[in-house]
């Protein structure tokens, strides 16, 4: 049976490239009717941050990829890790313990990621270690280590890394490192994991394509139904008209803010705020409203600012439909723009 494995370190949010091996990971495990087992590679304690693990759980459950095992640390299984170590070699006389040029243990007897790596995949039945070409290196190491203790290496996938747009490593300035700063960018997960999902596994490296990123943000607004939407955002149902021509959900909390928290603002388009008045006191629906303000050449940017206090925003009839008729006809009366 394939058995695969996800190794992050605990450091905090996975990084984007990272997240391209959970998904590779997940899909190759369930394409072979395999099992995934989630790692925590905590074998060195200066690296490893507070909270380190939970947010890592916490984005792989956003993404939507399941494990079947684990979360198993490796710094749990010290014991075992030490003792393969000494199946292999001796100790040196400041009492670290190598294997050819490679540690395996410290000198204070803790075990190497080299080390536990190898003995976790071997004792685990990994059969395919699929993981990022910045470890296409360790390879040789471990599959050393894992012949050294009698037994037989499993495949290894090393798959392209994930740069930002320029080429150069990603990072925070690309405006999209890690999966909480995608979430706080307001990219729904679907996207997320639909754009990972795309990339599949890429032989070689390649660039971060924010523009497939937020086309797939649009999409995946748009097959939210509008309940998903508005609970999403955490917004009354009435709100998700307005919602509905924003980008990624940023920007959909941004729109809904239009319609639940107005700023008063001085509007002086006495006629138009008049005539409006008569269309919503006549129930037209928002476009229907639109409609006859522009055809008698009405201030429609005066109308946006009276409902929501902003210059711009959802398109007006989007408002007007997102707004009960009397909270409409507060928010006119309130702007102070009036002929009598
Ligand atoms: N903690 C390593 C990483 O996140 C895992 C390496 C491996 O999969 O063996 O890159």
């Amino acid at each position: 049976m394939v058995r695969v494995r996800f190794a992050p370190s605990p450091t905090g949010s996975l990084h984007l490239g990272n997240a391209l091996g959970a998904v590779a990971n997940r899909r190759y495990a369930d394409e072979h009717g395999g099992s995934l087992q989630l790692r925590i590679d905590d074998t060195d304690a200066a690296r490893n941050v507070p909270g380190g693990e939970s947010a890592i759980l916490e984005d792989l459950r956003w993404l939507g990829i399941v494990w079947d095992e684990g979360p198993q640390r490796q710094s749990e299984r010290q014991v075992r890790h030490r003792e393969a170590a000494h199946l292999i070699g001796e100790p040196d006389t400041d009492g670290s313990l190598r294997f050819g040029h490679v540690t395996l243990l410290r000198a204070d007897g803790s075990p190497t990621y080299q080390l536990a790596s190898a003995v976790d995949d071997l004792d685990f039945g990994i059969t395919h270690v699929i993981r990022g070409s910045d470890h296409r290196p360790n390879e040789e190491v471990q599959a050393g280590i894992i012949r050294a203790l009698g037994a037989e290496p499993p495949a290894y996938v090393h798959h392209g890394l994930l740069l930002g747009e320029d080429g150069t490593k990603l990072s925070k300035r690309h405006g999209a490192a890690s999966l909480a700063d995608l979430r706080e960018a307001g990219f729904p997960a679907e996207a997320v994991r639909a754009y990972l999902e795309e990339l599949g596994l890429p032989r070689h490296d390649v660039h971060l394509d924010l523009a497939r990123l937020r086309r797939l943000s649009i999409e995946a607004l748009a097959a939210l139904s509008d309940d998903e939407l508005a609970a999403r955002v955490g917004v009354p149902l009435a709100v998700v008209p307005a919602m509905r021509g924003a980008r990624d959900l940023r920007e959909s909390r941004e729109y809904a803010e239009h319609i639940l928290a107005p700023t008063r603002a001085e509007v002086d388009a006495p006629e138009t705020i008049d005539r409006m008045r008569e269309l919503v006191e006549s129930g037209l629906d928002g476009r229907a409203i639109v409609r006859e303000l522009k055809a008698v050449g009405g201030n429609l940017k005066a109308v946006r600012l009276a409902l929501t206090g902003r210059d711009r925003g959802p398109e007006l009839a989007a408002v007007i439909e997102s707004l009960s008729r009397d909270e409409l006809l507060n928010r006119l009366d309130a702007c102070g723009s009036t002929t009598h």
